[in-house]
Formats: structure tokens, C-alpha cells, sequence
């Protein structure tokens, strides 16, 4: 889950590979100066085995013989730049002109089939709801939201290709607080479009107010635009204690 990330799903044998580059691991995948508000256009071009395919920050096309190319990006932050390749499952759909994406590995495909209503739905609902909010349109070419395998945290907000654990493709029946749980994680990742990713901290030390508000909005949101009703009762019992631990830290 650090850098360019490597698995090979023991259910089929399939390979996949993920880059995971917050906060400080894009040195593991080539040079840069690594400071968020030195931001950089990223032209990004990938030679994969046949029959994968390679998703990015910005739209990517199949040039034919395991060569693919991706739409180069706005300014962006290293720590944000993504390529996620392998023989993906998707469910790919649009909303408001723009290409919106769910993948996971193969051997999840029909579970990620079953709740695709949902997480699509969901998705909808939240981008609606942030134009409402922030008035200022949505800064990238599409929205892809892969559910990578052995992911180190719940989820990363890279620009147009969302990088969430693929514990959040459900293999069993789940409660509706953990179907909350995920519409929030959704919902998250998605405020950091904005606050994060198009607004960006100067320095590292800001993560916490970059983190802080998309939880804020993440809860918020969630509870305007979708169907749970309890949000702020997970941020009570779960997240809030975490502030309390993180506020008797010395570097606090
Ligand atoms: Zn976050």
C-alpha cells in the first residue's frame, strides 16, 4: 500500500497494480520534488499486458497492444497523481456529461454488481449536492472510484480516480450502518475534489485541516443528499474520539 502497489488475487491468479502516493511515497515511483502546493501537469502513458486496463487521473485511451495514454492533468499535487491497472471489472455510467466509474478485481465482480445501484446512486446524489454547496464545478475530466485490493487506509482522494479498500465491496450480508459508513467514505473522498485537490494545503502540517473538513463535509453531506438519517451518531461514537486522542499529542 506504499508507492506502486502489487497483487496477485489468489482466487484467479489475476495481477493488479496501484498507486498509493500520500503522504510521501511518490519518490518510490519516479523523482519529484514532493511539496503540495509545487504542483505539475502530469502527461501519463502506460504499457500494460493485453487485456488490462489502466485508469488514471484523467480519462485514459487504449492505443492498441498493451499501450494506453491519459488525458493530461490539470495543475495537481505529486502526492495526488494515480494509475491503477489490471484486468478491472466496471460499471461505468455518466452524470452530467461526465464519465462516472466503479471497478474492483474480477473476483468480486458480481458483488460489486449487486450493490452498483447504490454506489452509483450515491455518487450522483453527493456531486449534485457539492455543486449546490460549493458553486464552483467539478475540476477534473471524470470520476473513477476503484476498489483496490490490500489498500493501507479506507481511501485516497486522487483527482478523477478515487482509491478506495476493497472491504467496501460487500461479500455478505452487511448492517445499513456499514452501508452508511461507505455512502460516507463516498461522500469524503469526494469533498477533498475541491478542498484538497483543487484548493490544496502549502505544507504538510495542514493535513489536518485538509482531513478535518472532508470529514466535515463527508457527515454533513451524507445526511443532506442521501437516505441515512444517522451520520453524526457514527462521527460521535467512532471519529470524534480520535480528535480527542490527536489533541493530547505534543506536535498538536
Ligand atoms: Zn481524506
Amino acid at each position: 500500500g506504499e508507492g506502486m502497489h502489487r497483487f496477485t488475487d489468489p482466487t484467479d491468479g489475476e495481477t493488479y497494480v496501484y498507486t498509493q502516493l500520500f503522504l510521501d511515497d511518490i519518490q518510490r515511483v519516479f523523482a519529484a520534488f514532493d511539496q503540495p502546493d509545487l504542483k505539475s501537469v502530469f502527461d501519463v502513458s502506460v504499457t500494460a499486458p493485453e487485456g488490462w486496463q489502466v485508469l488514471a487521473n484523467g480519462i485514459t485511451e487504449d492505443l492498441g497492444a498493451g499501450r494506453w495514454r491519459a488525458a493530461t492533468t490539470p495543475l495537481i499535487s505529486t502526492y495526488l497523481v494515480a494509475v491503477a491497472a489490471g484486468p478491472w471489472h466496471s460499471v461505468r455510467t455518466e452524470h452530467r456529461g461526465l464519465p462516472f466509474g466503479i471497478h474492483c478485481r474480477r473476483s468480486l465482480a458480481p458483488h460489486l454488481d449487486t450493490d452498483a445501484d447504490e454506489i452509483l446512486d450515491i455518487t450522483r446524489a453527493l456531486y449534485d449536492r457539492y455543486h449546490e454547496k460549493f458553486q464552483e464545478p467539478y475540476p477534473f475530466d471524470s470520476y473513477d472510484q476503484a476498489f483496490v485490493p490490500e489498500f493501507n487506509a479506507g481511501a485516497m482522494e486522487n483527482p478523477g480516480l478515487v482509491t478506495f479498500r476493497d472491504d467496501f465491496v460487500f461479500r455478505s450480508a452487511v448492517t445499513d450502518t456499514e452501508r452508511q459508513t461507505r455512502a460516507m467514505v463516498i461522500a469524503h473522498e469526494m469533498a477533498h475534489m475541491w478542498f484538497g485537490d483543487l484548493v490544496t494545503l502549502k505544507w504538510w502540517d495542514d493535513i489536518w485541516l485538509n482531513e478535518s473538513f472532508a470529514e466535515y463535509m463527508g457527515y454533513q453531506t451524507t445526511l443532506e443528499a442521501t437516505r441515512f438519517t444517522q451520520p453524526w451518531v457514527e462521527f460521535g461514537v467512532t471519529r470524534k474520539s480520535w480528535g480527542y486522542d490527536a489533541d493530547q499529542r505534543p506536535s498538536t
